[in-house]
């Protein structure tokens, strides 16, 4: 079956984390973003042309990297997960200090574990008068998040989005506990990974966010993503740069497919074009036939 075949990982190598930041509206998430993402060395360097694919990667002046996914709430996250699709490696829980514990942040942690996805908690909006970063901590560890400070094993960071005070620690942070996870993939293998957002835009035709997972993407290869199949024509990362490669944890805008791929779909890449057209169709009569079924035909 073609759909089987797999290659062995001979050649692991550590790879940037993928992170989701998650909790109650208004507590800074979008804001988090933004000031995580003025961090970035290369946006700097460019005078900040960002392309919005749905995700951006964080380079740190040592050349270590984060990416992020860029839709904050647990939306995508969701989506993306009740399609079986798993692409999150960490959860950046935003708790505002002067609000504390919500509905929706309990929501957040209850999705992060039960996608087993480890959660740091960014208090955020320390730099309002009526901040309680404490109260935050109280809370939190009655719902077993308990800080490290307190002998638990949650890393709690203070940060102000607005400031930008502390988003510096909260990256550091990010890559330890992405160290202790011992992040890996193999960058010498096919690419595989998952559409996280995708488009019909009309200059350009279908356009889909991959982010590459395993393997490295190169322009020229062919794939199957979901029931649809293509060639990449082109690749352009979060800055807008083209690129030829993508290696894992890179999300690249692809150009190439021959229909709309959906969130949450699998992209990979297969030796040639005949097999790829042979997934796409097997696989679209599958979920023919599915549908038919559950309409009870
Ligand atoms: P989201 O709904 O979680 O994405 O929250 P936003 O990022 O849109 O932020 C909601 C509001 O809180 C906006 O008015 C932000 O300017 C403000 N805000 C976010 N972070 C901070 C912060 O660290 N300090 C202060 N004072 N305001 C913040």
């Amino acid at each position: 079956d073609q759909e089987e075949e797999e290659e062995p990982s001979e050649n692991l190598q550590p790879r940037p984390p993928v992170v989701v930041v998650m909790g109650h509206v208004d507590h800074g998430k979008t804001t988090l973003l933004d000031a995580v993402r003025k961090t970035n060395v290369a946006e700097r360097e460019k005078g900040g042309i960002t392309q919005h694919i749905g995700a951006s990667v964080v380079e740190l002046p040592d050349g270590r990297k984060i990416t992020f996914l860029d839709t904050p709430g647990h939306e995508a996250f969701i989506s993306l997960r009740a399609r079986g699709a798993q692409v999150t490696d960490i959860a950046v829980l935003v708790v505002a200090a002067d609000d504390g514990v919500m509905p929706q942040t309990v929501e957040a942690i209850n999705h992060a574990r039960a996608f087993n996805v480890p959660i740091i908690v960014a208090v955020n909006k320390i730099d309002k008068p009526g901040a309680d970063p404490q109260r935050v901590r109280r809370e939190l560890s009655e719902l077993g998040l308990i800080p490290e400070e307190w002998g638990g094993d949650t890393i709690f960071v203070d940060v102000s989005a607005k400031t930008g005070q502390n988003i510096d620690q909260l990256l550091e942070y990010i890559l330890l506990l992405a160290d202790l996870l011992e992040l890996k993939a193999d960058p010498t293998k096919r690419a595989k990974g998952t559409i996280i957002e995708s488009k019909l835009d009309k200059q350009k035709g279908v356009v889909a966010t991959v982010l590459v997972q395993e393997g490295t993407l190169y322009v020229g290869d062919i794939f199957v993503a979901g029931t649809t199949y293509g060639r990449v024509r082109a690749m352009t990362d979060d800055k807008g740069r083209r690129l030829k490669s993508a290696g894992p944890s890179t999300p690249v805008e692809v150009l190439g497919f021959e229909d709309l791929p959906m969130a949450g779909d699998t992209f990979k890449v297969v030796p040639d074009e005949k097999t790829a057209r042979q997934i796409a169709e097997a696989r679209r009569l599958q979920k023919e036939q599915l549908e038919k079924v559950s309409r009870g035909l």
